[in-house]
């Protein structure tokens, strides 16, 4: 298996808070689907905003693809462009004035012609299923269809690792259960996953690996099938198994 990301010794307290990752590493490889599993306050959310550069750590360092992640503007567009985050609350994501443009943005970007920019946006916009809203105001979007536009703008970046902060949030069992059917497809397609979550049944269904989350830090890591039948590791953070 091939690494594809890495964070080594990470720590990060924001101000006036508790310490959030307190030494955390954790590798992840190409083509994996990673479940991020753990309470509330674990540190999932702000692992993964080092992941992608948009949190720099106070001490330790990111690894992509073998090489230590740097912080300038340029390494960081092409961080972002390679692992991309889709952030748990789409309003915190999508700011353009439709569907359409908001997708475009991120090839826009990267300097594609607006004809490439189109057919980027609309292979994304196809591959979850919302074509037809291309022309929707953002703001008119229900929650779901919000966090399938927010997918399409990553994909539509044609990321190598595509980072998913607690993907189920806020969706109904159908949608969650779309939502999930959807991702499986990209990991059997090539795509690398990394997604945090609280829901032990989402890490069941979705994940190949879990890592267990406590206080910053990796309490244990493991295929899905052994780790989540671990009844000590996850009542260690506070979690149950799966209901079978
Ligand atoms: P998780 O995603 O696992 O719920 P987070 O990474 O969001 O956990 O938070 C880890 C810790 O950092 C928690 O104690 C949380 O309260 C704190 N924290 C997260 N974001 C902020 C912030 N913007 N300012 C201050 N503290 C924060
Ligand atoms: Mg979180």
């Amino acid at each position: 298996m091939t690494e594809i990301l890495r964070a080594e010794a990470l720590c990060y307290r924001f101000p006036g808070a508790v310490t959030a990752l307190d030494g955390l590493s954790l590798s992840v490889d190409a083509g994996e689907s990673l479940a991020i599993l753990g309470p509330n306050g674990a540190g999932k959310s702000t692992l993964l905003l080092h992941l992608n550069g948009t949190l720099r750590p106070q001490s330790g360092r990111v690894l992509l693809g073998g090489a230590e992640a740097r912080y300038s503007r340029a390494a960081l567009n092409d961080w972002r462009r390679r692992v991309a985050l889709v952030l748990q609350d789409a309003d915190d994501q999508l700011f353009a004035a439709t569907v359409f443009e908001d997708v475009s943005f991120g090839p826009l970007n990267l300097g594609l012609t607006e004809a490439e920019a189109r057919a980027r946006v609309d292979e994304a916009l196809a591959a979850l299923s919302i074509s037809d809203l291309a022309a929707r105001p953002t703001h008119m979007l229900s929650g779901g269809q919000k966090r399938r536009v927010a997918i399409a703008g990553a994909l539509a970046m044609r990321p190598e690792v595509l980072l998913l902060d607690e993907p189920t949030a806020g969706l109904d069992a159908e949608g969650a259960a779309q939502l999930i059917t959807f991702l499986e497809g990209l990991v059997a397609g090539g795509m690398t996953l990394v997604f945090s979550t609280h829901d032990v049944e989402l890490a069941s269904a979705l994940a190949s690996r879990v890592a267990l989350f406590r206080a910053g830090q990796v309490m244990a890591t493991g295929a899905v099938g052994a780790l989540l039948c671990d009844r000590a590791a996850l009542s260690g953070v506070g979690l149950a198994p799966p209901i079978l």
